[in-house]
């Protein structure tokens, strides 16, 4: 039963704090003296960073990155980053910068701008306007614990550029792939940021929540991280925005009888690579499903990252025959990924029926690889079924507003029988007042 299939995949790919590994349990043991779930070691962690400040980021820092900073090692020198990009390759700058062409020409494009209305009133007029600032300052968590992610800094950092945010903290485990990972600070340098921060984790979300001696205070953390930095920003959620809380990286490819085997393999793997990552084909050409299955197997073995991703396939995945496509629509909602890839003859024509999905590549040509590093849309996707209601990360979500409303004596005059009617039904009586002594 697909159905059955799907939630019991939603299940499991949900960020969850509530399961505790073996080595999590030591871990907490050595570091609190008794064994707490993800979730309790979070509260822990952000409340400790909320009450003793730097103190408590720096000692979590040494605790579970073993890496013993001061306020002013905590952030990587000016110098350090200018010589990390002087030290990298002109083809890896020129890539960096055709990616942060292509996203600043697609987030300019979207960006929505100041809109009103001016509504005549008696003999006056109203005018009403909703007013886009860009935020002041914000935060970007950038992983370092399993791979380096310059891809990262490109799709945070540009659209916020773009929304014309001005100040930009970005926080990086003290790692080889991290804070000391000669790609992520030449990318930083490229784009021009200079407060770079080598802290990861919980305790990182936290001091950019809540601010600490060295490290102020942000209005909004985004970026992805593992399972402690997605329940850190959903605990500080609140106290500053957050983009999403990020869970395991996933992709639907739908295909027909035009799509190739080869390629569809390709794909789910290419999603399963993340490890945790899910990978779901679902179909209603039935040949399709021992083929992939049979490119699956063959693409395994030549990869780099081949058993990881095999066991995310095992353990997150699915190959799923559907009657046709009006059900593999059906179930594709159901599911609401963060990929979607539309791999049939006609792919314009099934976007229409389909409602939940972070974002959609059309044909097959357009494997996801090609958003997560160089489209032009940010690769931050809501993930475990978020797709329902959330929106991936752009240039907007960088953005506040403010409605402006002005009336004159006239128009103010026009509109007032209207106020004193709702605020006696109130019973607010001093809001009446404010108009009544206005009225000529
Ligand atoms: P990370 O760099 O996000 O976090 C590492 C930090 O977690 C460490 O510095 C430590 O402080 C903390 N930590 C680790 N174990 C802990 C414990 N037991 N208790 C308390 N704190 C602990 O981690 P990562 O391993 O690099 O994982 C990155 C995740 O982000 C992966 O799941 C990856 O797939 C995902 N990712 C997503 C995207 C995207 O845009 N969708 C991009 C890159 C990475």
């Amino acid at each position: 039963d697909a159905t059955a299939l799907i939630d019991e995949l939603r299940a499991k790919l949900s960020p969850r704090g509530d399961i505790v590994s073996e080595a999590g349990r030591q871990r907490t043991i050595a570091l609190f003296g008794e064994a707490l779930s993800p979730q309790q070691v979070v509260e822990r962690i952000c409340g400790d960073v909320k009450t003793r400040g730097l103190d408590a980021l720096l000692h979590y820092t040494e605790k579970l990155d073993r890496k013993a900073l001061t306020r002013e090692s905590m952030r990587v020198p000016a110098e350090e980053l200018a010589a990390a990009h002087a030290k990298a390759s002109p083809e890896f700058l020129q890539t960096l910068r055709h990616i942060r062409a292509n996203i600043e020409e697609f987030q300019k494009a979207i960006l929505v701008h100041d809109a009103g209305v001016k509504r005549p009133a008696g003999k006056g007029t109203i005018e009403l306007r909703q007013r886009y600032l860009p935020l002041r300052r914000i935060g970007v968590c950038v992983p370092g614990g399993a791979a380096a992610y310059p891809s990262t800094l490109l799709m945070t950092i540009v659209p916020a550029q773009v929304a014309g945010v001005k100040e930009i903290a970005v926080v990086v485990p003290p790692t080889d792939f991290g804070a000391y990972n000669i790609d992520v600070l030449a990318t930083c340098h490229e784009l021009g940021v200079t407060e770079v921060y080598r802290v990861g984790g919980a305790q990182a979300v936290a001091a950019m929540a809540y601010g600490v001696d060295g490290l102020p205070q942000v209005d909004k953390i985004v970026g992805p991280g593992n399972l402690f930095v997605a329940l850190a920003k959903k605990h500080v959620y609140g106290e500053v925005d957050i983009d999403s809380i990020a869970g395991p990286s996933e992709v639907v490819v739908l295909a027909d009888d035009t799509a190739r085997a080869d390629f569809v393999a390709s794909d789910l793997i290419s999603q399963a690579e993340h490890s945790p990552g899910s990978g779901v084909l679902i179909t209603w050409h039935e040949p399709l499903i021992s083929a992939v299955r049979d490119e699956l197997t063959k693409q395994l073995a030549r990869l780099e990252r081949g058993d990881l991703a095999a066991r995310s396939l095992t353990d997150y995945s699915a190959l799923i025959l559907a009657r046709d496509a009006a059900e593999a629509a059906r179930l594709t909602d159901l599911f609401a990924p963060e990929h979607l890839h539309i791999s049939t003859a006609a792919p314009e024509a099934m976007v229409a029926g389909i409602q939940n999905a972070g974002a959609i590549f059309l044909g097959h040509y357009t494997p996801v690889a090609m958003g997560d590093y160089v489209a032009g849309p940010s690769h931050v996707l809501p993930t475990g079924g978020t797709a329902r209601f959330a929106n991936g990360l752009c240039a907007n979500d960088f953005l506040k507003r403010s409605s402006l409303i002005a009336y004159d004596a006239q128009s103010l005059a026009a509109d007032a029988p209207h106020v004193q009617r709702m605020a006696d039904k109130e019973g607010l009586t001093a809001h009446r007042a404010s108009v009544d002594i206005r009225l000529p």
